[in-house]
Formats: C-alpha cells, sequence, structure tokens
C-alpha cells in the first residue's frame, strides 16, 4: 500500500482546521479533504462576535482563513476535494475522493451540518431566482426591496438584522410566539425600525417562476387558520441544519436524527474514527464548541495511534 497517512480529516470548519493544527503539531501528518464547503457555515456568516480573542468581533470568513493558515502553517496537506466513499471496515481506512483511494491510520470526521429546507411547493424550482440560505452570499442582491427571512433560531436573527443593511423590509416568519434566539439577538430584532416578525406563521408556497423569479410567499397563521400572500422577491432560509452523515451510514452509529455517536473521547463507533464540531452534536453548534471538540479529537487520535502501535 502506497503512503499511509497517520490522520485523514474530513470537512474544513472551525472542528476540521482545528483539528488539522493539532494533528500537524503532533507530527501526525494530516490530510484534509475540504469538501464543498471550504470554510463550513463561518464562510457564510459574517460577524462572528462570541468567538474568544476578538473582543471586536471577527469576520466568519476571515476566522476561516486564519485557522486555514495555522493548519497550513504546520504542515496539513490539504485538497480540495469531496470525499465520496469511506471504507471503515479494515485498517488502514480507507477514503475516496476524486477516484482516488487515500488510506490513514486514524479518520477525524468534521464534515458539519447542512442547512435545512422547508420542502414547500416552489421552494426548488426558486432555489437561486429568490430563494436561497445565505444571507451574506446573496443579500446585496436585494437592495431596496422587500424580503422575508423564515426561522427563529440565532441564525434567523442573525441573518435578519444583516439583511436590513439591503432590504426596505425584512419580515420574520416564524411558527411560533417565541423566538429560540439568545436574549441579545432576539432583542436586536424585535427593536429593529425594519424588521416585522410574523408570528405563528408557516410558509405554504413560494410564489414566482424561475422567468420572473420569487413574487411573494403563501402564509399561513397556525392560529387563526388565515392564508394571505405577502409580496416579497427575497426568501431566507434559516430553519437549521442537518448532520452531514449521508456518507457513514451503515458504517458509523449514528443517533436518532442522524448526528454521529461519539464517546467523550470524540471515538465513533469504530475505534480510530473520531469525529468533532456540528456533525456530532446537536446541542452547542457554536464556533467555539467546534474548534473544541476538533481539538480534543486530534488528542484523541494521537492517544489511541501511541496506544495502537
Ligand atoms: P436552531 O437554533 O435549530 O433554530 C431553527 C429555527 O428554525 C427555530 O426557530 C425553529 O422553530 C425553526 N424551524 C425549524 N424547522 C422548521 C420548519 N420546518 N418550519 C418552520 N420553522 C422551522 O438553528 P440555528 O438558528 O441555525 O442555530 C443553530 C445553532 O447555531 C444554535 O445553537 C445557535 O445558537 C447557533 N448560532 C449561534 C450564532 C451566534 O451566537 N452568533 C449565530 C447563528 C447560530 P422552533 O423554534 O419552533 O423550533
Amino acid at each position: 500500500m502506497a503512503d499511509v497517512r497517520e490522520v485523514i480529516v474530513l470537512g474544513a470548519g472551525c472542528a476540521g482546521w482545528t483539528a488539522a493544527t493539532y494533528a500537524a503539531r503532533a507530527d501526525l501528518r494530516p490530510l484534509l479533504f475540504t469538501g464543498n464547503e471550504l470554510g463550513g457555515q463561518l464562510a457564510m456568516t459574517t460577524e462572528v462576535e462570541n468567538y474568544p480573542g476578538f473582543p471586536e468581533g471577527i469576520l466568519g470568513p476571515e476566522l476561516m482563513e486564519r485557522m486555514e493558515q495555522q493548519a497550513r502553517r504546520f504542515g496539513t496537506e490539504v485538497k480540495i476535494e469531496r470525499v465520496t466513499a469511506v471504507d471503515f471496515s479494515q485498517r488502514p481506512f480507507a477514503v475516496t475522493a476524486g477516484g482516488e483511494t487515500y488510506h490513514g491510520k486514524a479518520v477525524i470526521i468534521c464534515t458539519g451540518s447542512t442547512p435545512r429546507r422547508l420542502g414547500v411547493p416552489g421552494e426548488s424550482e426558486l432555489w437561486g431566482h429568490g430563494v436561497t440560505a445565505c444571507a451574506t452570499c446573496d443579500g446585496a442582491f436585494y437592495r431596496g426591496q422587500e424580503i422575508v427571512v423564515v426561522g427563529g433560531g440565532d441564525s434567523a436573527c442573525e441573518e435578519a438584522t444583516f439583511l436590513t443593511k439591503f432590504a426596505s423590509k425584512v419580515t420574520m416568519i416564524h411558527r411560533r410566539d417565541e423566538l429560540r434566539a439568545s436574549k441579545i439577538m432576539a432583542k436586536r430584532v424585535l427593536e429593529h425600525p425594519k424588521i416585522e416578525v410574523a408570528w405563528n406563521s408557516v410558509v405554504e408556497e413560494c410564489l414566482g417562476t424561475p422567468a420572473t423569479g420569487l413574487t411573494g410567499v403563501r402564509l399561513k397563521n397556525v392560529k387563526t387558520g388565515e392564508v394571505c400572500d405577502l409580496p416579497v422577491t427575497g426568501f431566507f432560509l434559516a430553519i437549521g441544519h442537518d448532520p452531514t452523515t449521508k456518507l457513514f451510514e451503515g458504517q458509523l452509529e449514528l443517533d436518532d436524527k442522524g448526528y454521529l455517536i461519539t464517546d467523550d473521547h470524540q471515538m465513533t463507533s469504530v475505534p480510530g474514527v473520531f469525529a468533532g464540531g456540528d456533525v456530532q452534536d446537536h446541542t452547542w453548534q457554536q464556533a467555539i464548541t467546534a474548534a473544541g471538540t476538533g481539538c480534543a479529537s486530534a488528542l484523541a487520535a494521537e492517544r489511541w495511534l501511541s496506544e495502537a502501535d
């Protein structure tokens, strides 16, 4: 067998870069596959105000670039490729990407999570024609226009607040009468003159065609049953994420929501395969907790490798 790496890392978000930095500094010659989402969730966010060490805040993409530089500085080899198959049934473990198979004595999975969709009529057809899940990518297209943000968590509040820079009015659509978001984020939304909240409301349909673009959304009030059409040109989804674990089904144990199950040393159900970040965390899902469990995965892998040798 050609080169067998000590550690292969899957994923290029907070957890992946941190795991790679620790593994590289421990001389484990990590090979990191970025997948399609270089920078993970933070690459699609704006200001990060709660990452320790940045009292003035830092832009998400900049934080990710810095983490990447740090991982590369200690010798992480990076492949900008999506992993298409894994085989954890024997050691060394096999990871396939770009038609080639790579082998690692240990693997650290940091594949994060992907934005959820509602699954209502019109949503898929109008994706990229007014319907999106990325305010930072697409916000500037909606200068002076009326838009909606769907969701009631921190992401929805952050996106709604960010989008007021461009949009003339932002309506947040939330299915309950209380926001899930943290108090500080919710307060910003509720006090913002450009943001209105449509409480107890769900989207039934996205209106328009790819030719016209989005022309509105059909809303239903779940308390009264009343249905109305809201004319808007932008629809931003922020209803949470699902863990990116499809690749591991049948090989690693997942919980009932699809998250990887790890022990208190970040080990999955297969010894030698570790996981960190949102792919195994349905509770905290913060940049700093992802970095923390990414770090723990690398330290645990290092210890496991030294004991396995
Ligand atoms: P989240 O906290 O899971 O919130 C998802 C929101 O979408 C909830 O309000 C939920 O409604 C709503 N929702 C889910 N499925 C829906 C559906 N099918 N139809 C309508 N509404 C639906 O997800 P998130 O906001 O992406 O945040 C994820 C994690 O990242 C959290 O831990 C959050 O604190 C963190 N985060 C932190 C920051 C920050 O601190 N700067 C920024 C962004 C995210 P219900 O409330 O009714 O369940």
